[in-house]
């Protein structure tokens, strides 16, 4: 029996607010009263920033059981919602909102009494940890700290826990294989497990995959691959057979990139089969993602010893507790529960991240047991990395480890390496990020909390060595001064920039506000106007900005230069560490100089004749009236050349997959949105279609009576489809200002039908936790935007509707506008269009059980585009009424056939 807790509970929700007293007794209150009963007294709460946001009380603080399952449980996964927490824990899931305030209590003491369970398998390092939360007056600090004993012997600091990578020896050059088809088919039996259902298409796609890896006839022309795989036949388990057999006879790494979190989730699990025995797959399988994912544990160190204070200090302790036991150091998307820090509001999450570059390599005391490094060192020995498209881009343009650089690539997820692309090789010349130069440089000038060091700090036995290197630092440092400095936002808005850069940014400021065309129709939304016309003042401003970007690009080439020179002329002093530690600063010098010079080259051409290769702009940035960031855009008109310059072209061979490769178009298309079209040779082309009985588990309904620009009639059609549907329901909007409208006009409805309702960019749950939260009840609906359209994956009967409110056209900003018209114009925007629509239906279907609808609300939607959706689909327009009735219909039959609504987080491969 758990001996109950003297707090009482509180529990909001939109259809109301419940107290459950001490003594158990459970009754509902009114707002005043709950804010003032929680101003006084400490009560136990579930996500107190959600309950603040119902309450109209955002600064709701008290015991959050959240943060109370982070310290027992760092490292494991709850879906934070009361039923989330039930099943965890064992107890039994609310019927009613009624209910859910004494089950807090119920699993607040639940959860305390497992600090005295002799099993508790996370009981190291707690007891020093409960202390300094004590020190830092953490709300569960008191009630932890009576359960917990004083170890006999001293714990483990965390620092003294992690494990240490070694250093290896270089991996050999892989072996010339030519790949055998029986062998790798025979390598997918083994996978797939005996018995397991005809896969043909599995089949013919595991064939073709395996020619990838057939040695590369001339250098510069990789065997390369385009392959659509429809959803359903099987494709990572498809690729990583040939994959995985490769690696074992050549000896070699595979990289594999994908775009969502979910795939990289997926693939994570799907390896599991290739290499059973943990141990070795840790060795074998290395997952990888850019630098400013990670735990650094430097950062951390500096916010333990009060680099952080007050509730950033006790978010620093739960994520201590949690990087003790982590399996990889990820802070987004790996086991640090995404819902953390968003506990904390995202105060201090991103300081302990390494997001400035301000590594100091060997020279961190903590460099052997990094994160980074960890999966950085792994990954030269694995057999298969998973890794995104980004990191791939990044390291393959300027990376450290070009050594260690991909030959063998799979790109899953392949229709979004255009736009990965896109943003990895563009240019931003802005305030923000030119302030970010100028802190790299110089160090912190102000109080600001961490342990942010100049150039000066980082480099100062160099200095003290090489008198040249010395000048070249200080150089640099006076040149950065020149940069934008804390409060440049608010200086331009009053006319009184500081330095050249400044000034230039005033300038543009001026030219995309006089230009402006949007008038009253994106108000408070960005701003943006094209790069040409220039004249008088702003050619002025970027002749002295120009002068100034110089100025400081000199040295830092030249300083550049003097650790190239030291790193050859090796002095006694510098030992290995030493020389690790110049390597690393040579690095970070190269991104900057490298960005520094793009700068360059785009202010140079400001005044001059047009590049047809780039397109350039002018932007403001803003959110709701209030501006972020201010510069000068340009990206290249068609972003896979670069790519195919650092990554496609050095490789030996590459595939480029996915179930919408062709986007509704044709191979032209595929060709083009991959790069393909710059190879001397035509890329191989694979296809397959779904397995899934498109014509009878879906259909798409074009609803024809809700007017657009109605929001009342939006926000009551959706409201009707959700009930319809019994919840289950993902709605996709291309507007967030649509979004939040139909959610403050439906979320108190839904709360009364008991169809618990959530949004992006409305509730303050980050979105990965927001698909956890959807995916776990079936009842429940969820409002998103972009990325939900194909970052969702979601099998089973959590979904079985998809609302689309419009049809949805690509933004016509500048940038959409050139390559729509070296693209063919309106079939450009068709493509994409039809691309969206197939990757949003593509959520509905997932497994060969699952059924549902895809309602568009758009009476307009062009019948040309219905080639978007798998052939035979059915697709009718009908008025809201008849479209209700046809759901009401399936929704009647799923619950009179008792399917389960069950869906499991450990899911089927649904590729
Ligand atoms: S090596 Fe760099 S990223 Fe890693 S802990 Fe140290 S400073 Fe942080």
């Amino acid at each position: 029996m758990v001996a109950p807790l003297p707090y009482p509970a509180l529990h909001a929700s939109h259809s109301g607010i419940w107290i459950c007293s001490v003594d158990g007794e459970t009754r509902a209150i009114g707002k005043g009263e709950a804010i003032g009963r929680v101003a006084e007294t400490p009560h136990i709460l579930l996500n107190a920033p959600l309950l603040g946001q119902r309450l109209g009380y955002p600064d709701l603080s008290g015991l959050d059981l959240l943060e109370l399952f982070a310290f027992i449980h760092p490292a494991q996964f709850v879906v934070p919602t009361p039923a989330g927490l039930a099943k965890t824990l064992g107890l039994t899931p609310p019927d009613q909102e009624a209910d859910i305030a004494a089950l807090c209590r119920q699993a607040a003491s639940l959860l305390l009494e497992g600090l005295e369970a002799p099993f508790w398998k996370e009981r190291e390092g707690a007891w020093s940890s409960a202390q300094a939360l004590y020190r830092l007056r953490w709300p569960w600090a008191q009630e932890v700290g009576r359960k917990l004993e004083k170890p006999v012997e001293a714990e483990r600091w965390l620092f003294s826990k992690l494990t240490e990578w070694e250093e290896e020896a270089p991996r050999p050059a892989p072996r010339s294989v030519t790949m055998n088809q029986s062998e790798a088919l025979a390598t997918l039996d083994a996978l797939t497990g005996e018995g397991s259902e005809e896969r043909e298409g599995q089949k013919s796609y595991t064939a073709a995959v395996s020619q990838i890896f057939n040695p590369r006839k001339i250098k510069g022309e990789p065997n390369m691959l385009l392959a659509e795989a429809g959803t359903g036949i099987g494709k990572t388990l498809g690729y990583l057979a040939p994959a995985s057999l490769w690696s074992r006879q050549a000896g070699g790494t595979v990289w594999i990139s994908t775009f969502t979190k979910a795939l990289q989730r997926q693939l994570d699990r799907e390896t599991r089969r290739i290499y059973p025995d943990e141990e070795t797959f840790r060795k074998k399988v290395v997952v990888r993602k850019g630098r400013e994912n990670y735990l650094c544990l430097l950062n951390l160190e500096d916010a333990l010893q009060g680099g952080f204070t007050g509730r950033a200090a006790i978010l620093a302790h739960l994520v201590a507790r949690w990087a003790a036991y982590s399996k990889d150091g990820d802070m987004v998307g790996g086991d640090l529960p995404g819902w953390l820090t968003t506990l904390f509001r995202r105060n201090g999450a991103t300081a302990l991240t390494d997001r400035r570059g301000e590594c100091v390599y060997a020279g961190c005391p903590h460099y052997r047991k990094c994160f980074i490094e960890k999966a950085a060192h792994a990954s030269q020995q694995a057999d298969i990395v998973i890794a995104n498209h980004a990191l791939v881009m990044v390291n393959a343009a300027r990376g450290r480890e070009q050594q260690n650089r991909p030959t063998r690539l799979i790109f899953d997820e392949g229709h979004h390496l255009f736009d990965a692309a896109d943003s990895m090789f563009a240019a931003r010349l802005s305030g923000q990020e030119a302030i970010e130069i100028r802190r790299w440089v110089i160090g912190p000038e102000t109080k600001n909390r961490g342990r942010r060091r100049g150039l000066a700090a980082r480099l100062a036995d160099l200095a003290s060595y090489d008198e040249e290197g010395g000048r070249a630092i200080e150089s640099a440092r006076l040149a950065a001064e020149a940069m934008p400095a804390d409060g440049w936002l608010q200086r331009i808005g009053e006319g009184e920039p500081f330095g050249p850069i400044e000034a230039l940014l005033q300038e543009v400021r001026a030219m995309v506000f006089a230009r402006d065309e949007s008038q009253s129709a994106d108000a408070g939304y960005g701003l943006e106007t094209e790069l040409t016309d220039v004249e008088g003042p702003m050619i002025d401003a970027v002749a002295t900005a120009a002068q100034a970007m110089d100025a400081l690009l000199k040295p830092l080439v030249r300083l550049g230069q003097r650790i190239e020179h030291l790193i050859e002329e090796g002095p006694d002093w510098m030992d290995a560490p030493a020389r690790a530690r110049m390597e690393g600063a040579l690095s970070s010098l190269g991104w900057r100089r490298d960005t520094l010079s793009g700068w360059l080259s785009l202010l140079t051409r400001i005044g001059g004749p047009a590049d047809p290769d780039f397109v350039d702009w002018l932007m403001i940035d803003r959110f709701e009236g209030r501006e972020y960031d201010i510069g000068i855009c340009r990206h290249w008109l068609d972003p896979t050349i670069p790519v195919t310059e650092v990554v496609t072209k050095p490789a030996h061979g590459v595939m480029i997959t996915s179930a919408t490769l062709k986007g509704g178009g044709g191979w032209d298309t595929a060709r083009a949105r991959s790069g393909a079209v710059h190879l001397p040779h035509p890329p191989q082309e694979f296809e397959v279609a779904s397995p899934f009985d498109y014509p009878n588990q879906a259909k798409v309904i074009i609803v024809t009576d809700v007017k657009r620009g109605d929001m009342a009639g939006l926000a009551g059609a959706y409201a009707q489809l959700i009930e319809a549907s019994a919840g289950g329901t993902l709605g996709l909007f291309t507007a967030i200002r649509r979004l939040r409208t139909v959610y403050a006009r439906i979320a108190d409805r839904m709360a009364q039908s008991g169809l618990p309702i959530y949004a992006q960019h409305v509730d303050p749950i980050d979105t990965g936790t927001l698909v956890d939260i959807f995916r776990d009840d079936p009842k429940a609906s969820l409002l998103g935007t972009d990325a939900l359209r194909d970052g969702v994956d979601v099998p089973g009967q959590s979904l079985r509707l998809v609302v689309m409110e419009s049809v949805p056209w690509p933004r016509p900003n500048i940038l959409h506008r050139a390559r729509r018209l070296a693209g063919g114009g309106s079939a450009y925007d068709d493509r994409i269009i039809r691309a969206r629509l197939a990757q949003a239906f593509g959520r509905i279907i997932r497994r060969a059980d699952d059924h549902g609808h895809f309602v568009i609300l758009s009476s307009s939607f062009p019948s040309r585009l219905f080639s978007a959706f798998p052939e035979g689909t059915p697709i009718e327009r009908m008025p809201l009424a008849q479209a209700l009735a046809e759901i009401n219909k399936a929704t009647s039959e799923m619950q009179d056939s008792g399917l389960s609504t069950e869906t499991s987080l450990m899911h089927d491969n649904p590729q």
